[in-house]
């Protein structure tokens, strides 16, 4: 019988959801969804220092917003304890495990003494066949696990392929600390396998780890799941990914105005590929997802191409979906909580109604906002340096005619302001652009925007010469 696929992400809640993270969920995901299984959230919070409420909530919150929905959990370690020393109970019976009252000094001076030989440190099995009964009186002990010590461990990786691990470098690790609290190693284990995991899809840092792991199964006799070590994320000059190659955290690219859908489908394309399709649907990637497909190299970031994919991404937005994607990010932008308590009703129908001129120029939903913040400028118009230049005394005298003849419009739209303002510059006998520019200085208090017959229709009558007025009375 063939199992049901499930997968799983294993974040440790020690800050926020990682770049990389990110995408392994995508891929784990992907590859649950393709086959019709389960995809499961297990936070692995054993490093009791370093997690936190907070990074809990931001990876779920992370995990929400690029809609990677799970099927199970979220499961917390640290509620599970009492499982694992179960398992190790049972180890210890069985004797693929055993207690070690090795003290911190003497692991150290262990490890010492093997470097000044040249030799790895590792730990040399001094308690793997005492017994306990020797124990220094009131020590606690730490479980290790009895490995094999010739021979060696394979793995079968979907990605890298057979990788074949001497036992004689691994040594007898820790399962269960002298505090009783789980290693990342048991508890991955025991989790993967209670969970029924069939495949691991991680960043291939762990794939070291994978050994180990496989040695702790087959000491429990479990089935080891199918494994899958992707390269990790390198930055655009090759080295590991790292902060100075741009934002690590998913809520950052949240706040600087990724959609979504955008950080899904580039990092679906970040070190997997399908042809040369470089736009996926959801229902695409799962339709196309596989392990096969996964590279062997390291993916770089490209900032330019997320730029022009979320370019692509907000040019296909419906305006109301963009409309609730701004909303959705306020609460995480600078000057976003102002923003909000602006929007209402009125200012919600003249955004959407300067949408489409808007998202024909944005990359980023910031660059969207920054377009619009026309809309909800108060009067009179702060101008920023450049308009403030192009409104000079000469330019200020023909917007004043111009607004005389603008007032004079019957049926305020794009069309018939665009009529005035051409039969204007003709009769001023001067460039469209020579009166364009000070219209649209006046009118968004900046010398870029969105066209400016849109500005127009956009603001409506009374606002636009209100706008003009405040301008040529010189206030
Ligand atoms: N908790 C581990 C990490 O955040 C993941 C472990 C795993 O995927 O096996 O790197």
């Amino acid at each position: 019988m063939t199992r049901r696929v499930r997968t799983r992400i294993a974040p440790s809640p020690t800050g926020f959801l990682h770049l990389g993270t990110a995408r392994t969920a995508l891929f784990s995901w992907a590859f649950a969804r393709h086959h019709g299984g389960d995809f499961v959230l297990r936070i692995e919070d054993t490093d009791e220092a370093r997690s936190t409420q907070d990074a809990v909530d931001q990876i779920v919150a992370a995990m929400k917003w690029l809609r990677l929905d799970w099927d199970d959990g979220p499961f917390f370690q640290m509620q599970r304890l009492d499982r694992y020393r179960e398992v190790i109970a049972k180890m210890l019976i069985e004797g693929t495990a055993y207690r070690c009252y090795c003290s911190p000094e003497e692991l150290d001076a262990m490890r010492e003494a093997q470097r000044a030989r040249g030799d790895k440190p590792r730990y040399d099995g001094r308690w793997r066949d005492r017994d306990p009964s020797e124990a220094p009186p009131g020590m606690k002990s730490a479980i290790r696990l009895k490995a094999p010590i010739t021979g060696e461990t394979v793995i079968e990786d979907h990605v890298q392929g057979r990788v074949v691990f001497q036992n004689e470098n691994l040594d007898d690790f820790v399962l269960l600390r002298s505090d009783g609290t789980p290693t990342y190693m048991l508890a991955v284990v025991v989790d993967d396998h209670d969970m029924g995991i069939t495949h691991v899809i991680r960043g291939d840092d762990h794939l070291a780890n994978a050994p180990r792991q496989k040695q702790i199964y087959d000491a429990m006799g479990w089935t080891v799941p199918q494994m899958a070590h992707i390269p990790l994320i390198h930055g655009p000059d090759g080295a590991k990914l790292s902060k100075r190659h741009g934002a690590l955290g998913v809520e950052a690219y949240r706040a600087m105005g990724y959609l979504p859908v955008t950080m899904r489908n580039y990092l679906a394309r970040l070190g997997w590929s399908h042809g040369d399709q470089e736009i996926f649907s959801t229902e695409e990637l799962i339709a196309a997802f596989d392990l096969a497909q996964v590279g062997r190299s390291p993916a770089r970031l490209d900032l330019a191409r997320l730029d022009n994919l979320n370019g692509h991404y907000i040019r296909k937005c419906s305006d109301s979906e963009l409309l609730v994607e701004i909303e959705r990010i306020l609460p995480h932008i600078a000057g976003g909580q102002e923003l909000a308590a602006k929007l209402a009703p009125e200012l919600r129908q003249r955004l959407l109604a300067a949408m489409p001129g808007l998202k024909e120029r944005a990359k980023t939903l910031i660059e969207l906002i920054e377009g619009a913040r026309y809309l909800w400028s108060e009067r009179p118009l702060q101008l920023d340096e450049k308009a403030a230049g192009v409104l000079t005394a000469e330019a200020r005298v023909l917007l004043r005619e111009l607004t005389d003849d603008l007032g004079a419009v019957d049926a305020w739209t794009a069309g018939a302001t665009e009529q005035a303002v051409r039969a204007f510059a003709e009769r001023k006998d001067t460039k469209l652009a020579n009166v364009a520019q000070p219209l649209r200085a006046a009118l968004t208090g900046r010398t870029t925007s969105p066209p400016i017959f849109d500005v127009l229709a956009v603001l409506g009558r009374n606002e636009s010469l209100a706008r003009l007025r405040d301008q040529v009375q010189g206030r």
